[in-house]
């Protein structure tokens, strides 16, 4: 650990400006992240997001910081209108994935909750204090929506309770959805309008469940019998954890348009104090290209990665090539890279040596300012709103530097507490992907038929793809795992 640091940069969306971040009570900062939805599988660009608040969280422990992090886990009530602009229609995502797979409700919840943990986990993403479960807390919904209800922002229609955008707006004085422009949450309304709704920018707090109908998942409530409304949990689990006014909160750039707005109007107009000080947004993953849905076929989820050979580690070092504001694009090709990088970079660490403190010699002054400079490095490219490819391109100049072994093996450590990469993590033969395997064979033939230059390119493919082939004398080939870099 490092020495508190006050140099700390970062983008604050509320100010749209990058700002020194100085938390409300140092050395302790509460953050929170908005978690998944568990009705299916999350997707690798779910994990970009969660990846950066892991970031967030590293960089913050690493500069000396004690951090409270929480992160909730929406197991109620995000309808599927959401998608088309307007969250408080359609069905309940969990409902309707339940009724597509023969379960209930609860069992989704919990199935993909365990798979998402799983998946945190292999990512090496830092684990919150808790994961909080939107149906344990709904006591607490409530009586957020009691407070909110006393100060008059409130009103009943008839499938529910809505937030008044207006009435917040003129009793407290502030603006309402700040962190948006409005035009782009009425831009993406394609569903009918709710004409019961004072506003179409109004929210539902709680909804009824529909006349006739009994819902798996529904709730006693003064108001009757129902579920909350999609933005309430975190409001009321954040502050529930962190209190009424805290450091940091984080999602992905789509929570800015309207769940994030909506958390502050509600906890805002409950507190009539600020909610959050820092908001962060981690921008999309792209799919070649284009954006990713499972109706395009490339949402893919870390099992599939997995499955075609790649490590956890490779995605993890792949989303921090790029920086978390801007969008990424994935591609096999980019991931196969950074599996070659992780793969390179974890065989250099293998080759370091380990020493006790007394074995040490003296450093000269050239390696000592060097590696003062490199820690300098990392530590501002950290600073700089984390720039995460800087911070990877300070640990390659590590890697390939001349400074002592052991001196080696200790900065790439401990870089590594704020990268996450496992660089200690013995690489692992594990299976051939089969696109190289596919490679390989065409190979074989190519050199059967004594196609060379084919043969070359093929070879080239292949070492892109982290693994090198061997010729034998007899004629035979063999693949391996490239572990060496040549520079
Ligand atoms: P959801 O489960 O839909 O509530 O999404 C969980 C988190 O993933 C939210 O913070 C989203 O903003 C984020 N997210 C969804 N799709 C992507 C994507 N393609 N790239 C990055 N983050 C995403
Ligand atoms: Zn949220």
């Amino acid at each position: 650990m490092i020495a508190l640091s006050s140099d700390m940069k970062l983008y604050n969306s509320l100010s749209k400006n990058i700002e020194e971040f100085v938390p409300l009570n140092a050395p302790h900062v509460g953050m929170y992240t908005c978690g998944p939805t568990v009705y299916s599988y999350a997707t690798i660009g779910n994990f970009r997001t969660y990846l950066t608040s892991d970031l967030v969280v590293r960089a913050l422990k690493f500069s000396g910081y004690n951090v409270e992090f929480i992160m909730n886990l929406t197991d109620v009530g995000h309808l599927t209108g959401d998608n088309e602009g307007d969250a408080d229609t359609g069905e309940d995502r969990l409902e309707k994935s339940a009724k597509k797979e023969g379960k209930t409700a609860w069992d989704i919840a919990d199935f993909y909750t365990k798979a998402f943990i799983k998946d945190f986990d292999e990512l090496n993403l830092t684990k919150p204090q808790s994961f909080m479960k939107a149906t344990e807390h709904i006591p607490e919904q409530i009586e957020l929506i009691q407070r909110l209800q006393k100060n008059g922002f409130v009103y009943q229609i008839s499938d529910g309770l809505y937030f008044d955008t207006v009435s917040y707006e003129k009793i407290t004085g502030r603006k309402y959805g700040e962190l948006s422009s409005l035009d782009k949450i009425l831009e993406g309304a394609r569903v009918e309008p709710n004409l019961e709704k004072k506003n179409p920018r109004d929210f539902a707090l709680w909804k009824f469940s529909p006349e006739n109908q009994k819902r798996q998942m529904e709730w006693d409530s003064p108001w009757g019998i129902g579920f909350p409304g999609w933005h309430i949990e975190c409001s009321a689990m954040s502050m529930e954890k962190l209190g009424e006014t805290f450091d940091i909160h984080t999602g992905g750039e789509d929570l800015r348009a309207t769940h994030h707005p909506n958390e502050i109007a509600q906890s805002e107009g409950a507190t009539g104090k600020l909610f959050v000080k820092y908001w962060m947004h981690s921008a999309f993953l792209k799919v070649d290209g284009k954006r990713m849905g499972k109706s395009l076929g490339n949402a893919y989820t870390l099992t599939e990665v997995k499955e075609k050979g790649y490590d956890a580690m490779a995605l993890r070092y792949f989303y921090m090539t790029g920086h978390y504001r801007s969008p990424l694009n994935f591609t096999w090709e980019a991931l196969s890279a950074a599996q070659n990088a992780l793969n390179k970079l974890r065989a250099t660490f293998a080759s370091t040596e380990k020493l006790d403190e007394e074995m040490r010699t003296e450093l000269s002054e050239e390696k000592l300012q060097k590696i003062t400079d490199f820690r300098q490095k990392f530590t501002q490219s950290l600073n700089d709103d984390l720039n995460t490819s800087e911070m990877l391109s300070v640990l390659w100049e590590v890697a390939k530097s001349n400074i002592p072994s052991p001196d080696k093996r200790d900065l790439l450590l401990l870089f590594d507490e704020v990268l996450g990469l496992q660089l200690d993590v013995k690489p692992e033969e594990g299976p051939v992907p089969s696109d190289v395997l596919d490679l390989f064979e065409k190979r074989k033939i190519a050199r059967e038929n004594k196609a060379f230059f084919e043969s070359d390119t093929l070879r080239d493919q292949i070492s892109a793809k982290g693994y090198t082939v061997k010729d034998s004398p007899d004629g035979t080939s063999k693949l391996s795992k490239s572990f060496t870099f040549k520079d």
